[in-house]
């Protein structure tokens, strides 16, 4: 199985990440009160931000092949629906906790609302390792967890799409069990759906082409050629896979990428398009060789000295212990929540810009809409078409949080969160609290 937001979802890197981790949740909170400060946001608004709106959590009973039975734990953390339908991925991985979810699902309303997009905030998983399942397990956990979340998902209820360790077969596997259990087929209850049922083009590739476009415009805002640009990213899947060939065909030098077995460098830079992508065939990055090329660790891949660094793979990977050795210039953040709100303070002092993750990645829940749009509708659109509307609506957030980042003078991550929290604080402030 491939994996939407990473291609380093299990080993050292992620145990680590995890054990000293801050979690997803306290990390989601200190940005909303951060953010909620810029704007002298209403204490009362903040305060049902804080909160999910609703978790559903299951236990969804397994047959293994040998015919034995293993129970996992899911959830689907529902956010904030003030602006739409509940939107946001569902990872399995063994780290899944109600936590990380909710903190993901609080991360995917600003996303969708940074974005302009019709859609509120929500993120579920199982908390399983997916490379301990064979296909026929992976398909019968998904569907019983499919049945076990009927009553909270639906195209106007709540719309997953894939994430860590999640890819499009899932998706299939879900609409077909929802379809099948309301007796009509319903496309529009997932995205990243395979193009045949519902799919859009341009979807697999869309968080990395966002990471790409967002790349590029941050280096021109600092008067940095792409040309002359050298590039380190964690992860080579869904999200740093394509962004690293999009960086490379337009003219950057991808100097380091990684997946979970460790890290490959080359000076000159790396030839991306010849390694395979995570989702074509796992792990087959760390294994890659060349006459220039050495060996890295995924902790030494993030304090390489390069331009930008791109941290595309899991969360927690910029920490008070490594912030101060960071010496890019710039941070993309392609995963979610790779950097904890300490490591944002010294990238803060040590004046590293860091270009949040709502913004980066948002190409991903983007082109979900415009595959929702295409499903609703039952039109499909081209995949040129896909690529000029992600392109168009990537300038116009970009467009939107400069303003801000340069008329408040604020960090990228606040810039972002002020267009965000004042779209969804407005937003409740016209609905108002009922009853
Ligand atoms: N899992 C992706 C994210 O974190 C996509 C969510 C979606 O398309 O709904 O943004």
């Amino acid at each position: 199985m491939s994996s939407d937001q990473s291609s380093v979802s299990s080993g050292s890197a992620s145990d680590d990440a995890a054990s000293q981790a801050e979690s997803a949740r306290a990390t989601a909170r200190k940005q909303l009160e951060r953010a909620a400060t810029e704007l002298d946001l209403d204490r009362n608004a903040v305060e049902r931000l804080r909160h999910p709106a609703k978790i559903q959590e299951v236990n969804v009973p397994v047959e293994r092949d040998d015919g034995s039975v293993d129970v996992f734990t899911g959830y689907r953390a529902q956010h904030d629906s003030v602006r739409g339908p509940y939107k946001g991925g569902l990872r399995y991985s063994p780290h899944v906790t109600k936590e990380e979810c909710v903190g993901l699902s609080m991360w995917m309303t600003w996303k969708c609302a940074l974005m302009d997009l019709p859609f509120g905030g929500a993120k579920g998983g199982v908390r399983v390792n997916p490379k301990e399942l064979s296909t026929d397990e992976n398909e019968r956990l998904t569907r019983r967890f499919a049945h076990e979340l009927r009553n909270v998902i639906g195209p106007m209820q709540d719309i997953p799409a894939p994430d860590m360790g999640t890819d499009s077969q899932t998706m299939a596997w879900i609409m077909d069990a929802y379809s099948m259990e309301n007796g009509e087929t319903e496309p529009g209850v997932v995205t990243g759906k395979p193009e045949v049922i519902g799919g859009s083009p341009g979807r697999a590739a869309a968080p990395g082409r966002s990471v790409a476009i967002i790349t590029r415009e941050a280096l021109d805002h600092y008067d940095q050629s792409l040309d002359s640009a050298s590039i380190a990213i964690q992860g080579f899947g869904s999200v740093g896979g394509h962004a690293a060939r999009l960086l490379d065909e337009w003219g950057a030098s991808i100097v380091a990428i990684s997946d979970v077995n460790g890290a490959v460098f080359d000076p000159s830079g790396l030839p991306v398009h010849e390694i395979p992508l995570h989702e074509d065939e796992p792990e087959a990055v760390a294994g890659f060789d060349g006459p220039t090329v050495s060996e890295l660790s995924n902790e030494e891949l993030l304090e390489l000295d390069v331009d930008v660094v791109i941290p595309a793979a899991i969360g927690n990977v910029l920490t008070e212990r490594n912030a101060g050795e960071v010496q890019a210039d710039l941070i993309v953040e392609g995963a979610n929540g790779p950097t904890t709100s300490v490591a944002d303070g010294i990238f803060r002092e040590r004046e590293i810009p860091v270009i949040p993750d709502i913004l980066a990645n948002a190409g991903g829940v983007t082109v979900s809409y415009f595959e929702w749009l295409q499903d609703i509708n039952r039109r499909s659109w081209s995949h040129e078409r896909v690529n000029d509307e992600l392109e168009t609506e990537m300038l116009g957030a970009w467009d939107h949080v400069r303003s801000e980042v340069e008329e408040r003078d604020v960090s990228w991550r606040t810039g972002a969160y002020v267009v965000a929290l004042s779209r969804v604080a407005e937003a409740h402030r016209h609905r108002g609290l009922w009853p």
